[in-house]
C-alpha cells in the first residue's frame, strides 16, 4: 500500500515485538514522554457495511512501549533510507498546511555536521 504513510509507531513496535509487517497498531496511549501502544495483525471484513476495511476485533493483541527516542531513531531511518522528510513523507503538507520540518519541500533536511 504504498499511498498509505507511514506509521512510525508500527515501525517501531514491528521491530521491537518482532511480528511481520501486516502488524499495525489500534490503540495509542501516552504514559509521561513515551507511549504504551496495542495492536495485532489486522483481519480483513468480507462481509457487511464495512467489507474491505480492517477489523481488530478478536485479534490477538500485543502490547508495546514506544518511547520518544525510538520514534526519533525510526524517524532519522527513514529520512535516511528514502531521503523524504518524515514528518510529510514527501507530500509537503503536514497538518494540513504547508510542512514546517521540510519548509515544504518533501525532502529531509540536510542534517549538520560536525
Ligand atoms: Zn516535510
Amino acid at each position: 500500500m504504498p499511498d498509505e504513510k507511514v506509521d512510525f509507531f508500527s515501525v517501531v513496535a514491528r521491530r521491537k515485538l518482532g511480528v511481520s509487517y501486516e502488524w499495525c497498531c489500534c490503540k495509542y496511549e501516552a504514559v509521561g514522554p513515551d507511549f504504551t501502544i496495542e495492536g495485532g495483525i489486522p483481519k480483513t471484513l468480507k462481509a457487511g457495511p464495512d467489507k474491505g476495511k480492517k477489523s481488530f476485533r478478536n485479534v490477538r493483541l500485543l502490547k508495546c512501549v514506544v518511547t520518544r527516542t525510538d520514534l526519533m531513531i525510526a524517524h532519522n531511518q527513514y529520512e535516511a533510507n528514502t531521503g523524504l522528510c518524515w514528518q510529510c513523507q514527501g507530500s509537503k503538507v503536514a497538518f494540513d498546511r504547508e510542512c514546517e520540518r521540510c519548509g515544504g519541500t518533501g525532502e529531509a533536511p540536510k542534517l549538520e555536521v560536525g
